[in-house]
């Protein structure tokens, strides 16, 4: 019972050296980031929380050997966070869609993604307990989550996290799915009110929903968490 006691001041000593100095809102992050990484890894994923926008860049460098072949979809989560110029910049062998015009190339580059040995993108949703919603117009993207590229990078800003699997795909349908649409000029419902009409328009995005329970092979998905409001 004394040692009980005493492991957990030990416990409460240590959290509150780590958290001090922190903002109510930097120590909610901190404290969900911590619950949401044990309860990735029980799903077989890595998970690192990057408090702010360098550490994350600088996570991206370490998880990425110079030298790697990457690609990424069309995830403006990747692009908002510098991650892509980053890698641009650098020692990367890249491919990107935004460099290509025809859609003979944006193709080609679709299918080297699965060739890669990273691949990015993020989430439109993922559930306090670890599991990755998205929903995809082409599929490309959910097609090279699943599939392919050796690792898979996944950034996801905290502001996606939701209760459940039935509020995570709410999230998808009704916010991200209408944000990420007004982008284009496309004619779906989405574009007029900007609420989900479950439509069955050819222009719609909301083509391949996918419910991610784990990573598999494990360890091949890395979750990189962000406090930044990034992404739809
Ligand atoms: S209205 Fe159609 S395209 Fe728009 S979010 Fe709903 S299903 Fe997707």
């Amino acid at each position: 019972m004394i040692s009980s006691h005493l492991s957990c001041q030990m416990i409460n000593f240590v959290a509150n050296i780590r958290y001090k100095n922190m903002t109510t809102q930097e120590l909610r992050n901190q404290r969900l980031a911590d619950k949401l990484i044990k309860n990735l890894q029980r799903r077989h994923y890595d998970a690192y929380y990057c408090s702010d926008r360098e550490s994350l860049l600088q996570q991206v460098r370490q998880l990425i050997p110079q030298g790697s072949s990457v690609s990424w979809g069309g995830s403006m989560s990747i692009r908002d966070t510098g991650i892509t110029m980053m890698l641009k910049n650098g020692n990367y062998e890249v491919y990107d869609r935004d460099d290509v015009t025809t859609q003979e190339d944006k193709m080609r580059i679709y299918r080297k993604a699965f060739e890669c040995n990273f691949y990015l993108a993020s989430v439109n949703a993922m559930t306090e307990d670890g599991v990755l919603v998205n929903v995809d117009g082409n599929g490309n993207r959910v097609a090279a989550i699943m599939w392919g590229a050796d690792h898979v990078i996944l950034v996801v800003s905290l502001n996606k996290v939701c209760q459940d699997v039935d509020a995570a795909m709410k999230r998808a349908r009704s916010t991200a799915a209408p944000t990420n649409m007004a982008r284009f000029d496309f004619k779906t419902p989405c574009q007029v009110d900007g609420m989900c009409h479950d439509c069955k328009s050819p222009d719609s995005i909301c083509n391949y929903i996918t419910i991610q329970r784990m990573s598999h092979p494990a360890h091949r998905h890395i979750v990189l968490l962000t406090p930044e409001p990034i992404g739809y």
